[in-house]
């Protein structure tokens, strides 16, 4: 058996750092997305039916907000570069960089090589939740997605409407690719209005009922051109289970928009990252 030290508690006493500190990050402008977004003019919507994924495209520059439309319900976000499936989403280090939940002002980082900032949060109608008691938030990078392989692990059967089946058929239906191709692009999520955290007494994942209602929104500002995926889970609210059709859910709705010619002046797209990838050969 190990022994415990006589320096235990010393050990534990000490306090921790912050892994990456942001205060050398570049900041967005939000004065200016917002300025933009005043004027922006709604240029495409897509309504993500219960228990099913929709895709859309962002052009660098415009917005997407995701709304609550019918009742509590949780969305999982893929994000792509339009042009370049292989440069998406990268949730550990955006988690790493903002934490383990996002809100107004954070931002959706890419993978390697690239990280970039790809998506920026302009508003979020959940602001006011923050922390509670449970350890829980909103809008979270801890969760992946719920999948098949896993519900088959757990409790056996075949389920088809999970999120990862869900964002494979909607990237395979925008691209022409086959679900086998495209499913190696699903990635893991934003949470979108999802409630979650730790335990912590055993430090599991949980999820308790979304306090998201209709009205509520997340909206972002596009850093590069963007094809999204968004499944609209079938946990529902995520109350109780997912990966079955045991919850009540809704549809989740998408809409674009564009600011007027010259809203955006002195902004340009992030270039990719400037490591120069020689890795010390
Ligand atoms: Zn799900």
């Amino acid at each position: 058996m190990p022994q415990t030290p006589p320096d235990a508690e010393a050990r534990r006493a000490i306090a921790p750092v912050i892994c990456y500190p942001t205060t050398t990050l570049p900041q967005p402008d939000l004065a200016l997305y917002r300025a933009a977004r005043d004027g922006a003019v709604k240029t495409s919507e897509t309504l993500v039916p219960a228990r099913d994924a929709g895709s859309f495209h962002v052009p660098a520059g415009q917005f997407f907000r995701i709304s609550c439309v019918d009742g509590p319900q949780v969305g999982d976000l893929n994000l792509w570069n339009a042009s370049d499936l292989s440069e998406r989403f990268y949730s550990g280090k955006t988690r790493a960089l903002h934490g383990t939940h996002l809100t107004t002002g954070d931002r959706m980082w890419s993978s390697f090589p690239h990280l970039r900032p790809v998506a920026t949060v302009i508003s979020d109608t959940l602001d006011w939740y923050g922390i509670d008691p449970f350890g829980g938030s909103v809008h979270d990078v801890i969760g992946t997605r719920c999948d098949p392989y896993t519900h088959n692990l757990l409790s056996g059967g075949q389920y088809h409407h999970c999120c990862h089946s869900n964002l494979t058929r909607a990237l395979s239906d925008v691209t022409g690719l086959s679900l086998t191709q495209a499913e190696h692009h699903v990635h893991d999520v934003l949470n979108v209005f999802m409630c979650t955290g730790f335990t912590r007494d055993t430090g599991q994942y949980f999820m308790k009922a979304s306090p998201v209602r209709p009205g509520d929104h997340l909206e972002f500002f596009a850093e590069i051109d963007l094809l999204g995926a968004l499944s609209a889970c079938p946990g529902g609210d995520c109350s109780s289970e997912h990966s079955s059709d045991a919850a009540a859910c809704h549809p989740l709705l998408v809409e674009v928009f564009a600011p007027v010619a010259g809203a955006l002046a002195g902004w340009a797209s992030p270039p990719p990252n400037r490591y120069d990838r020689s890795h010390g050969r």
